[in-house]
């Protein structure tokens, strides 16, 4: 087969932002798709997950990656499908999830251990779904949530960001294990969702709200497991309720990725002296080894009917950068998502 015809579309990293990222932080190139080599495949890509953290990517400086190079393809999580393959580990029309990057297509060795593919089965969850419950943001959840959080059943637990991809599935595996669930989330529309759709118990708006009444109502006997998807107020906010032994997971800080002054650390950390609490940051890369742990407890739930997943699906690859910039606006509503091919 030739590859001649296809043209692969690209979102560069141009310079490294200041604040929000803007359209000059881009440069979209496009170059044909070359040539397999033995032990190549080709994947046209579908689905981008587009997450917070690829904010932190785009800045210079340590990190627990290293940043994206100026000049380089945006790094990305994404699912594509097999076009071309010189390789035994896939065959043509297989889907895969892997490091594409922000680029429509990907040519290149099949065990690229950056790209790390592996295999999905679209007869099990829809596509969406492996970025989201099933794929990096449900790890995040799982792992944090139970690893570091270790919840016990009657406790309460509290997540911020909850409508969102790691927040909709940490609140759903709290549930399962018998806590008292409240959510965080910016308006209406997303807190009727994770209690009416997902069965927390209560979300309080904090953009409408007074957080502190509202974790004062929800949260009657304090709190003892804090998710932290967003850092800034809430967290501070949050400190200044939690009980004796209670669990922080620094998941995120989502207020403090655009900021063009110092992060803004919690004020209220000696809650955490009184307490005898612990607050302790997670990575979730750290546990892929035990990722099908995750896997085999979600899609266990979702097949019987008591797991479910929301997406926010974009279509169209040139509208990258702005797509990107609905996660700091809270513009998406669950997993974000974009579509650059049909299935
Ligand atoms: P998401 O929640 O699906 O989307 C981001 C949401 O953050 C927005 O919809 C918005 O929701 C909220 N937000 C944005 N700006 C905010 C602000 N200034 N104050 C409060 N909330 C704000 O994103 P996600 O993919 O699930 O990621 C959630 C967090 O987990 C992020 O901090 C991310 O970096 C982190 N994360 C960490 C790991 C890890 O390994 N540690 C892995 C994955 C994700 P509202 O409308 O409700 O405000």
């Amino acid at each position: 087969m030739s590859n001649q015809p296809y043209q692969n579309q690209q979102f560069r990293l141009a310079a490294r932002p200041i604040g929000l990222p803007k359209a000059s932080d881009w440069s979209l190139t496009t170059e044909a798709v070359r040539a397999l080599n033995e032990g190549e495949i080709l994947v046209q890509t579908i689905y981008i997950s587009l997450d917070p953290a690829m904010r932190g990517w785009m800045n210079e400086g340590k990190s627990y990656i290293r940043p994206v190079a100026i000049g380089e393809v945006m790094r990305a999580g994404a699912i594509g499908k097999v076009l071309a393959s010189k390789s035994p580990r896939f065959a043509v029309g297989d889907y895969v999830s892997g490091g594409i990057g922000v680029q429509t297509f990907w040519v290149g060795a099949a065990d690229d251990k950056a790209a790390a593919f592996y295999k999905i089965d679209p007869k099990l969850a829809p596509l969406p779904t492996y970025l989201n419950a099933l794929g990096m943001p449900g790890m995040t959840a799982y792992f944090g949530l139970l690893d570091i959080g270790q919840p016990k059943t009657g406790e309460t637990v509290v997540v911020s960001g909850a409508s969102g991809a790691v927040g909709q599935t940490v609140g759903q595996i709290a549930k399962h294990h018998g806590c008292r669930v409240v959510g965080i989330a910016g308006g209406k529309e997303k807190c009727d969702f994770v209690v009416n759709e997902l069965g927390f118990d209560a979300c309080i708006d904090y953009k409408s709200d007074s957080l502190k009444d509202g974790l004062k109502e929800h949260c009657p006997n304090g709190v003892d497991v804090y998710f932290d998807n967003v850092g800034g107020e809430i967290l501070d906010t949050v400190l200044t309720r939690i009980n004796m032994k209670a669990r922080i997971i620094i998941c995120g800080a989502i207020s403090q990725y655009n900021n063009t002054t110092p992060v803004k650390g919690p004020s209220n950390y000696l809650a955490l002296l009184v307490n005898r609490a612990k607050m302790e940051g997670m990575v979730v890369f750290d546990y892929a080894s035990r990722y099908s742990e995750a896997v085999q407890a979600m899609s266990g739930w979702m097949a019987q009917g008591k797991f479910k997943t929301r997406e926010d699906i974009v279509q169209g690859f040139t509208n990258f950068p702005d797509t990107l910039l609905m996660l700091f606006a809270g513009k998406n509503f669950g997993k974000l998502i974009l579509q650059v091919s049909p299935e």
